[in-house]
């Protein structure tokens, strides 16, 4: 162990970590980014096939967002929002209003943050409107958004959930509409159509007391990049509307550009009531996250009674330095056509996964645009870290989660990046129990 990952060790607690197990397997010491690389401090350089978490967009230290931030610090860092404002949060304000046909942004740092928003924000439109007893959520079986207490309750990840029981709210979970729990010889979508019947008939006894439902759009992530079909939004969003509940689209994770559009809710032609975002908003390169919503959720706040305003705030809202980020992401999109380059790329990528789609330990191949994933048979239980750690040693950042492997790879990778990625996968379907 090098002197930095014992030092990592001893002072600090690392997340979603059981910290003793970092004896066996002490955390990589990256001391820089290039591209989609990852390189630690003996110079070997690592393939990050997950985006750091998912974030990462257009590579480590990519020029374009990199300039985007110098330029800003020497403007002004941060200044609070209560009070001030700045041309970079109102202009990606603006265009995210244009993108996702939702014109009212609230910021928040992290993910968690933004769906506390949007929990809270739902509450208390229904008791501005005259209806306080809507004040239960509901969520979807394995789904995530994320750890703080209020998002915790609305998750539905045991490992996560279990220990922290007694401080959550009540939720109820509907059945969700993975594909991979549909019946034999049925349609993913004949399959969402009949979870969107268990929803139906939840909200018909209990809407009154309800005040929002919230999902993951397309691809549940953390239940192990679950996917699942457009029509179960699309049919959500009508319930929804006829049950007077809101639909909070969290697309923390799948978010720009993601599963193929620039929102995963397109592919449904759906609107929700709420949007959840941040991981990718800043390319990964600083915490921010949004809440956008309706006119008409904004206009039931607006009046001259203080306390009928929404009253939450974080220090960092709106940060300049992220925002600026967010803005150089947006203008790589637009400069770089990069939805459709990533249509191509996961067109040679899926070629190059052919032969470990047809592995026989390999159930369930999936892929939604920039997401691949597959369920490992015969999976001993020490796999996750067992293929986490054989995945390291070729090269490649890799985080199964359980039985399920997959890929999220930044946009920037390339032919090259995806064969070490492939290859790297094949030997260790051959290799790891
Ligand atoms: C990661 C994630 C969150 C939580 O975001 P943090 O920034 O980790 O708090 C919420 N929802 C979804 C779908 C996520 O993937």
């Amino acid at each position: 162990m090098s002197s930095l990952q014992d030092r990592s060790r001893q002072f600090l607690w690392h997340p979603c970590t059981q910290m003793k197990h970092l004896e066996a397997q002490p955390p990589l010491a990256i001391v820089r980014g290039e591209g989609p690389w990852l390189i630690d401090e003996a110079g070997k350089r690592y393939l990050d096939a997950i985006s750091s978490w998912w974030v990462n967009l257009f590579g480590h230290a990519n020029p374009r967002i990199n300039a985007a931030i110098t330029d800003q610090l020497s403007k002004i860092e941060h200044v609070m929002l209560a009070g001030c404002t700045h041309e970079p949060v109102v202009q990606l304000s603006e265009r995210l209003a244009r993108l996702a046909g939702l014109g009212h942004a609230f910021y928040g740092s992290d993910g968690a943050a933004a769906t506390e928003i949007a929990l809270k924000m739902s509450f208390h439109f229904w008791r501005n409107r005259g209806k306080p007893g809507k004040c239960n959520f509901i969520s979807l079986q394995n789904g995530y958004h994320g750890e703080t207490v209020g998002a915790l309750s609305v998750t539905d990840v045991a490992l996560f959930k279990d220990q922290y029981a007694p401080l959550l709210r009540q939720s109820a979970q509907m059945p969700s509409p993975d594909f991979r729990l549909a019946e034999a010889g049925e349609t993913a979508e004949a399959f969402a159509l009949r979870c969107a019947d268990a929803l139906e008939a939840h909200l018909q006894q209990h809407a009154d007391s309800i005040a929002a439902f919230i999902l993951e759009p397309l691809v549940q992530g953390a239940a192990g990049m679950a996917m699942y079909s457009p029509a179960y939004l699309a049919r959500a969003r009508e319930l929804c509307t006829r049950y007077g509940v809101h639909l909070i689209a969290d697309e923390i994770a799948v978010g720009f550009g993601r599963t193929g559009t620039l929102f995963a809710c397109e592919q449904a032609g759906v609107k929700a009531d709420f949007m959840c975002l941040s991981k990718g908003i800043s390319g990964g390169y600083l915490p921010l996250s949004c809440v956008l919503t309706t006119d008409e959720v904004y206009a039931a706040f607006y009046a001259d009674e203080t306390a009928r305003g929404f009253l939450h705030s974080h220090s960092y809202t709106g940060n300049p330095l992220a925002c600026r980020a967010a803005l150089a992401v947006l203008d790589i999109f637009e400069a770089d056509g990069v939805l459709e380059a990533n249509r191509k790329k996961a067109e040679t990528f899926g070629a190059l996964l052919e032969p470990i789609r047809h592995h026989p330990r390999v159930r369930h191949f999936r892929n939604r645009g920039m997401i691949w994933a597959f369920d490992v048979a015969g999976a001993a239980p020490g796999f996750a870290r067992a293929f986490a750690e054989g995945a390291l040693a070729q090269g490649v950042l890799l985080r199964p989660i359980g039985a399920a492997v997959y890929f999220m790879p930044p946009y920037v990778m390339e032919e090259a990046h995806m064969e070490q990625m492939a290859r790297a996968t094949q030997t260790l379907l051959d290799t790891i129990d």
